[in-house]
């Protein structure tokens, strides 16, 4: 029988070079539509995080809600978007940071998070890990504690686990 990893490899499309030349694209569209599959990916990411006594779920704009939001909901916890500057309404905190192709700029709502609650960033992928590191000083900067990170999938290569250094990061599908 297949693993989850090599069901979770199959199903993701790659697209090469977008948003632009060099960037193999994971299409994780041709994952979400298998509903079976995405829930054995949700349970997975549950499962690993059961035991950490978590109080939120920060996901990231707009993969991240996907993937976030279900397991947030399987964990009975709570969930945070950390979206994109201009969409949130209320008193809010932003940080900027680098892409793998691009600057881009990440907020949450200042009453999301209280001082001491435990996190877990969540995101469809981890590339060069700007994305996440953001997220987690959100919330640091708003007193959570982040207890780890979680992805459906990382690229190896743009070394995203040496910018999360000191965290835990799971992922469940690598690609080198
Ligand atoms: P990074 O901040 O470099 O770790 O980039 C992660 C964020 O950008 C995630 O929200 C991903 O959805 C998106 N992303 C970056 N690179 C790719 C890629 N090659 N394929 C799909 N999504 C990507």
């Amino acid at each position: 029988m297949a693993t989850l990893e090599q069901d979770v490899k199959r199903a993701i499309r790659t697209i090469p070079d977008y948003p632009k030349k060099g960037i193999p694209f994971k299409d994780l569209t041709t994952l979400w539509k298998n509903g079976r599959l995405t829930r054995r990916v949700t349970d997975a990411l549950a499962k690993r995080w059961k035991g950490d006594k978590l109080d939120k779920i920060v996901g990231i704009e707009a993969r991240g809600f996907i993937v976030g939001a279900p397991v947030a909901d399987r964990l009975g916890i709570g969930f945070v978007p950390a979206r994109k500057v201009g969409k949130l309404p209320a008193a809010k905190v932003s940080v900027n940071y680098e892409l793998e192709y691009g600057r881009q700029g990440l907020e949450i709502h200042t009453d999301a998070i209280s001082k001491g609650e435990r996190v877990l960033v969540v995101d469809d992928l981890l590339a060069t890990g700007g994305t996440s590191k953001a997220a987690a000083t959100l919330t640091e900067r708003m007193g959570g504690k982040v207890v780890g990170f979680a992805f459906v999938t990382e690229l190896g290569r743009l070394k995203g686990r040496k910018k999360l250094a000191g965290y835990e990061v799971y992922s469940i599908a690598r690609y080198d």
